[in-house]
C-alpha cells in the first residue's frame, strides 16, 4: 500500500518505520515543510540504527526500510491508499488538515488519525468520508498495541481491513469506541498526572516515585519517566481533553504539568522533563 504519514515527529517516524519494514508498503512522510521533513528523515536513520543495535529491527532491513520512506509534502499524498495523521494533539489543526487532504486525495483514500484522546467523530465532522482512529503507542517499533477507535461512520469492511493490515505489521489491535481517552490513556494519563502531584508536594523524589511504581506495582517503567517518554505536552493535552469532555475535576491537569510545558520541559524530546536526557 502507499501510506501517507502527516507529522514526522515521534509518532509519525515510528509509524513510518512500522510500515516501511514491509516491502509491500511505501511511505510518504510529511511535516509542515520539506526542510523539517528532511531533518526528520535524518533522525529516522539514527533511530533505525539504534533499533537494529537492539535487535528490534533486522539489520538487513535498515537500508530497505529507509529507502521505502520518502520525504514529501501534504500536497504529495494524493495517490496514497491510507493517510495517517500524527500532527500535534489539537482538534482545529487536525480538522483543517483533513479538510485540506480531502481536496488532494483520491476518494478511495482511507483517512486515519493517531490522536491520543480527541473525539474521532469531532475530527471527521463535515468531511466527505469517515476517519478511523489508529492509535499506535510509543515507541511504535517496540509496542505491539494499536487501539482501533471506531465511530458509527466506519464500515465493518474498513474496520476489518485495518485490523488485518495491523496484524501483518506484527501489531495486536484492540477495539475501542470513540470515548474520551479510549482505553489506555483514560487509565494511564490520570495516573501520570497523579504521580506529578506526588512529586509536586514533595512526598518523594522523582527517582523514588518511579522506583516505587516499578517495584511496588510491577510497572516496567515509572510514571514520570513514562510521561517524559510520551511527551509532557502530549500528557497535558490528553488531560485537558479528558477534563473538558467529562467535566470531571478528577481529570484536571496538575499545575506543575502546565508549568513544565510552558517552560519547554517536554521530556525526552526537549532533553529535559522530570529527568535529563541526551539529545
Ligand atoms: P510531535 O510533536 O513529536 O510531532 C508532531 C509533528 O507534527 C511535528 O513534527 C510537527 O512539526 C508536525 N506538524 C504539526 N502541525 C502540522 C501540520 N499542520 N502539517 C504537518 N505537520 C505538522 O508529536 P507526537 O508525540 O508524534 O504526537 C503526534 C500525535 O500522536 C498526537 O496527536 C499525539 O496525541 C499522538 N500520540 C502521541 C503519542 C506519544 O507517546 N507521543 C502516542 C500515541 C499517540
Amino acid at each position: 500500500m502507499k501510506i501517507g504519514i502527516i507529522g514526522a515527529g515521534t509518532m509519525g517516524r515510528g509509524i513510518a518505520i512500522a510500515f516501511a519494514q514491509k516491502e509491500e508498503h511505501t511511505v510518504a512522510l510529511c511535516d509542515i515543510n520539506i526542510e523539517v521533513t528532511n531533518q526528520s528523515k535524518e533522525r529516522l536513520q539514527k533511530e533505525l540504527e539504534k533499533l537494529t543495535a537492539k535487535n528490534i529491527v533486522n539489520p538487513d532491513l535498515l537500508q530497505p526500510t529507509l529507502d521505502r520512506i520518502t520525504p514529501n509534502t501534504k500536497e504529495g499524498v494524493g495517490d496514497c491508499d491510507l493517510v495517517i495523521e500524527a500532527v500535534q494533539e489539537n482538534l482545529q489543526i487536525k480538522k483543517e488538515l483533513f479538510t485540506f487532504l480531502q481536496t488532494v486525495c483520491k476518494k478511495e483514500t482511507i483517512f486515519a488519525t493517531n490522536t491520543s484522546s480527541l473525539s474521532i467523530a469531532a475530527i471527521s465532522e463535515g468531511l466527505d468520508r469517515s476517519v478511523i482512529g489508529l492509535h499506535f503507542f510509543n515507541p511504535v517499533p517496540m509496542m505491539k498495541l494499536v487501539e482501533i477507535v471506531t465511530t458509527e461512520k466506519n464500515t465493518p469492511q474498513l474496520i476489518n481491513q485495518m485490523k488485518a493490515l495491523l496484524i501483518t505489521l506484527g501489531k495486536s489491535p484492540v477495539m475501542s469506541k470513540d470515548h474520551p481517552g479510549f482505553i489506555v490513556n483514560r487509565i494511564l494519563i490520570p495516573m501520570i498526572n497523579e504521580a506529578i502531584g506526588v512529586f509536586a508536594n514533595s512526598t518523594a523524589t522523582a527517582e523514588d516515585i518511579d522506583q516505587a511504581m516499578k517495584l511496588g506495582a510491577n510497572h516496567p517503567i515509572g510514571p514520570l519517566a513514562l510521561g517524559d517518554m510520551i511527551g509532557l505536552d502530549v500528557c497535558l493535552a490528553i488531560m485537558e481533553v479528558l477534563h473538558a469532555e467529562t467535566k470531571n475535576d478528577k481529570y484536571k491537569p496538575h499545575e506543575l504539568l502546565h508549568k513544565m510545558v510552558t517552560e519547554g520541559k517536554l521530556g525526552r524530546k526537549s532533553a529535559q522533563g522530570f529527568f535529563p536526557y541526551n539529545r
